[in-house]
């Protein structure tokens, strides 16, 4: 692909992108203009869809039907957009029509009859790995070793950062992109550039047929494009660097198992035309451990619904290696959405585990808040409930997933958890 049809291509990007923030961001008006806007560039699917979600939450709700429709004939087999559509129809007055989507998102998929359960157990599960919220101290005014230690280990329980992903059976997926790895933000920063350089000579690879180069001032809008840290002079130019692709498309077969995002929606950079990144070898990156970073910063925090599951699991010694390798990935997908739900409701979302875990994250507050204030009666007291506490948050969770694991198993046995 020429650097002008990239140029193009990321245009539309950026519109799309932005549509998305400015929806987050609650500015509605200026998210349609931008979702037409990549729209006027190429009709696809998902900037349907976002310009449908923008237009439903302005009140423009026949515009968001209309809009929804539009998706759906570009892209009939996705369940979520039929979801979506019959709440519209439903605000609309038509709950006819709205049970009519509901049928046909529930025939394309049977999850779509408790996609606001999974949705749920998703957020409870992915919350209970996230650093507590509440203000940010700076880590170095804490003056105790321990505290400081206790709070960077809080805030660095991120199990999901950096992950990697233990579905050996997968075809990586997750790996597999429609259009250039660089529209879809895997760029290459300095230091992984320079490890995959030595590691290249090493291996006496040319890096000219695994890596590409773009120069960022053909792209407008470069700077929301590219993380700042990744644009490098190449060849004396600002530009970024990024895996090429290899040949071969996914095909239908394999597409039909495309797991969903953690939050059960469609993988929409995956599709059967979608090529494998180059330096995806045997279902695995084969540059995840070169130089001193692992993995690429992009790639290395996304999981998919299933792998998010598995190393949820796998944290939590549920997984049996070999009960996994005998079921396919539609059965792995299937599995992971039972066992997010058993984890959520019995495991990270019961009373006494969301209680205990904001009595844990209180306590350490108070340790911080007055080891900072240079009161340190009141932080040696929060420090020792916060120990005592923190013991019996890991023995509850170690319980409860003991019992948990256990109907999580017959799930591989094929029985209903
Ligand atoms: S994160 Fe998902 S798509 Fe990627 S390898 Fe794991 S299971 Fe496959
Ligand atoms: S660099 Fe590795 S993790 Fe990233 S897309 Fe390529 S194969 Fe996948």
């Amino acid at each position: 692909m020429s650097n002008r049809k990239d140029a193009e291509a990321l245009r539309e990007k950026y519109f799309h992108s932005m549509g998305e923030s400015l929806t987050e961001a609650g500015n509605l008006e200026d998210a349609v203009v931008f979702f037409q806007k990549a729209i006027d560039i190429r009709e696809t699917s998902y900037a349907w869809y976002g310009l449908a979600r923008a237009l439903y939450a302005a009140g423009d709700v026949a515009g968001a039907v209309g809009a929804m429709s539009r998706a759906i004939k570009l892209a009939p087999g996705t369940a979520e957009y039929y979801h979506e559509r019959a709440g519209f129809l439903e605000a609309l007055g038509r709950p006819d029509l709205a049970g009519d989507d509901v049928g046909k998102a529930v025939s394309l998929d049977r999850n779509y009859e408790r996609v606001d359960e999974i949705r749920w157990a998703a957020r409870v599960v992915e919350e209970s790995f996230l650093p507590p919220a509440g203000p940010i101290p700076d880590v170095t005014r804490i003056r105790s070793g321990e505290l400081r230690r206790a709070f960077e280990e809080a805030r660095g329980a991120d199990i999901l950062r950096k992950p990697s992903c233990p579905v050996l059976s997968c075809p990586a997926y997750c790996c597999h992109f429609t259009g250039r790895l660089l529209l879809h933000g895997v760029t290459i920063g300095p230091w992984k550039l320079q490890g995959l350089r030595r590691h290249f000579q090493e291996k006496g690879l040319r890096e000219r047929e695994l890596l590409d180069i773009f120069p960022v001032a053909e792209a407008e809008h470069a700077e929301s494009l590219f993380p700042p840290q990744d644009v490098m002079k190449l060849g004396g130019v600002p530009s970024v660097a990024f895996p090429r692709q290899g040949t071969s498309p996914l095909g239908r077969d394999l597409a039909r198992d495309i797991p969903k995002g953690k939050d059960y929606r469609t993988l929409m950079w995956i599709g059967q035309e979608a090529r494998p990144c180059v330096f995806l070898s045997g279902g695995r990156c084969s540059l995840y451990d070169v130089g001193d970073e692992a993995s690429l910063e992009p790639c290395s925090s996304f999981l998919c619904m299933t792998g998010f599951v598995f190393v949820v699991l796998r944290f939590l010694g549920l997984i049996d290696g070999e009960a996994m390798s005998a079921r396919s990935m539609a059965e792995l997908n299937g599995i992971a959405v039972d066992a997010l739900i058993i984890l959520a409701r019995d495991v990270y979302g019961s009373d006494e585990t969301l209680a205990l875990s904001k009595t844990v994250a209180d306590e350490l507050q108070t340790a911080v808040e007055g080891d900072i204030s240079g009161d340190d009666v009141l932080r040696d007291a929060a420090m020792e409930r916060y120990r005592l506490l923190k013991t019996r948050h890991e023995d509850l969770i170690g319980g409860l997933a003991a019992s948990a694991g256990k109907r999580i198993a017959r799930l591989f046995a094929g029985g209903v958890g």
